[in-house]
């Protein structure tokens, strides 16, 4: 892991920011390459993941692990994370205020490891990270190029595995969707734009210098 991931998650694993630090057995920063390409957001840690500090270690981990396999993929070669880092009591749902006392934590991680693909599991990741209150029902499988921490990335957001696990039409379409994710790795992104610079110290790449004659 990058020093300086490395010094984020000790300062996170003791973060009492919110409740539910109170409950937890730990935190769980996230866990994969730190310089993956491709990261996942899922929703808080459940059972397994509070006892053994690793995201998507229980039942919904098995069918991502499965899924990523079907795309020439480890988990060690993603970086694997949630919106929360903490688990709710009995795995209830996020409430509104823990998600805004973690959100910074993902920013920053994000910031850190520099994905080019965030690939959102379920309604409270994709919402959060999209910015708008649209359902996953409606959006799933619908790639956007957004800016998150200060890089351009395809965010695509994907139904979660735990929902998938149990209703065979929504796994068929994960499934589905999963299967478009070596093409969108592959896309290049637009750098994000640059402050205006003054025209006297525009200094043109030396690609285009070459183009234009100058050297
Ligand atoms: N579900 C999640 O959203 N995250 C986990 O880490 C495990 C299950």
């Amino acid at each position: 892991m990058s020093a300086e991931l490395l010094a984020f998650r000790d300062q996170v694993s003791a973060c009492t920011r919110c409740r539910l630090a109170e409950g937890r057995t730990q935190v769980v920063f996230g866990a994969g390459n730190p310089a993956a390409d491709l990261m996942f957001v899922g929703e808080a840690p459940g059972f397994q993941e509070d006892k053994q500090g690793v995201p998507f270690v229980g039942q919904a981990g098995k069918l991502l692990e499965k899924l990523l396999g079907g795309i020439g993929l480890a988990r060690e070669d993603v970086y694997i994370c949630n919106v929360l880092k903490c688990r709710p009591p009995g795995n209830r749902d996020p409430q509104p205020d823990e998600i805004e006392a973690c959100e910074g934590h993902l920013w920053k991680q994000i910031e850190l490891i520099r994905p080019t693909v965030v690939a959102t599991l379920g309604n409270f990741a994709t919402k959060l990270l999209s910015g708008r209150p649209t359902g996953i029902t409606r959006v799933h499988g619908q790639e956007q190029e957004v800016e998150l921490g200060g890089n351009r990335v395809v965010l695509y957001p994907l139904y979660h595995p735990a929902a998938a696990l149990y209703t065979p039409r929504m796994l068929e379409v994960l499934e589905s969707d999963f299967r478009r994710l070596p093409e969108l790795l592959g896309r290049s992104l637009a750098p994000v734009e640059a402050a205006p610079v003054a025209a006297s110290a525009f200094e043109p790449p030396q690609e285009l210098a070459v183009q234009l004659g100058l050297f």
